[in-house]
This record gives C-alpha cells, structure tokens and sequence, in this order.
C-alpha cells in the first residue's frame, strides 16, 4: 500500500464513532454502511458490493417510514451473509456492526413505527402536553432551533398559552425534553398521534 494510499484508508473505529454520534439504531446503521459506501469498494466479493447498496436502501425506508416486515429480513440477511462471505475486515466489521444494531429493541421498535430515539423525523414527534405546562420558558431557551413558541408566564399577567413545538422547524435534537422540569415535553409516534386524531374524530 502506498502511502497515499495509507493516508486515505478508513479507520473503522473513527467510522463507528461517528456513526454512534446518532442515538437511533437504524440511523447508526445507515451512517455506518453509508461510511463504507463512501469509501473505495475493490468488488471482489459479490455480497458485499450489491448488498451493502441494497442494505442502505431498505434502511434508508425505515426511517421514512415506508418500510415491511420484507426490509427488515432482507437487511438482516444481507449483514449475515456480508459477515460471512466478505473478504476483507472492513466489510465484515460492518456487517457485524449492522447486525449488532439489528438485535436491539429499538432498532425493531420502528417496525411498530416509533423511534424511541425521536431521531427518525418521520416517525415520531415532540410535543408539549398543554396541561402539564407552567410556561416556564426553559425549553424556549434551550432550543437551538426556535422550534418552540410560547411567551414566559408573568405573575402579574394572566391569560397565558402553554408553549406549542412548530414541528416543521424540530431537528429531534431531544435538548427540550431534558431540560422541562414539569415532564410536559413528550416524545410520540406519528402512528400514536394519527391513532388518537382517528378515535377523536
Ligand atoms: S467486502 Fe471487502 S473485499 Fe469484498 S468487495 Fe467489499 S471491500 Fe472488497
Ligand atoms: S420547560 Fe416545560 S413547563 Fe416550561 S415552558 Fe417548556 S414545556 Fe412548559
Ligand atoms: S427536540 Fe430539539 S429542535 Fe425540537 S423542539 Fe426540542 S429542543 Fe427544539
């Protein structure tokens, strides 16, 4: 190997922390094999070469949501198979990475179509429960992304409106959750909240 070519090879301890910068699975997952993609594919061994592309695509469906029962099987063959047949570390430390993901709950929980993560944008939401909401403001200060509104309560006005979360405007960064001292910020399925519109209606 030249040395320009050490230069350009791929840690995958760097590739696996930066994969774990995410919290969810499935998203760790597709930044992992994403990494791989990424980088020089000799295309020695078949599994690898077509089943990393397939793998990243059917991830790639569960976080949007749109995924089956059939994208999970397949990802899961896929990296047994990738783990198995791969000829070199690098795809076979990524099939192990991705298979190591596939067994946590979590990772299965999207199938049901939640991120307990709140990563996956099209599968769940933050939301502030009115009644439990004192408009005490710290969320709005700790958003980086001015996803909340809402005007801190004074005690010598009246009339105030619980703080709302503009969702178009929520990255899932989680910072709001962490910080309300009431337990009013919430993390929901999209499927949960399409659920209660449907009884409600
Ligand atoms: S697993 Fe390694 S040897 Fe096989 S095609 Fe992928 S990069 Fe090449
Ligand atoms: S931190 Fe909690 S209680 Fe305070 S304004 Fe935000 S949601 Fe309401
Ligand atoms: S999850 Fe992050 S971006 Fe969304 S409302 Fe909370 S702090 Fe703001």
């Amino acid at each position: 190997m030249t040395q320009e070519e050490k230069k350009k090879e791929v840690k995958m301890e760097d590739v696996r922390a930066r994969a774990e910068e995410k919290r969810c699975p499935v998203q760790q997952s597709l930044v992992f094999i994403g990494e791989f993609l990424a980088g020089p594919m000799c295309g020695r061994c078949f599994p690898c070469s077509l089943g990393s592309y397939e793998a990243a695509v059917r991830l790639g469906r569960i976080v949007e949501g749109t995924s089956t029962d059939e994208d999970f099987d397949s990802i899961k063959r896929i990296a047994s198979i990738m783990a198995e047949a791969s000829m070199c570390k690098k795809g076979k430390d990524t099939a192990r990475f991705v298979i190591e993901k596939i067994n946590t709950g979590e990772f299965a929980g999207h199938f049901a179509g939640s991120c307990s993560e709140g990563e996956c944008r099209d599968l769940s939401e933050y939301i502030i429960v009115p009644e439990k909401c004192t408009m005490c403001g710290i969320c709005l200060d700790a958003c980086k992304d001015n996803a909340i509104i809402g005007e801190k309560k004074k005690s010598y006005l009246s009339n105030y409106q619980p703080f709302e979360i503009v969702q178009k405007r929520c990255t899932k960064c989680g910072e709001c959750i962490k910080v309300c001292p009431e337990g009013a910020i919430i993390l929901v399925s999209k499927k949960e909240l399409k659920e209660k519109e449907t009884v409600t209606a």
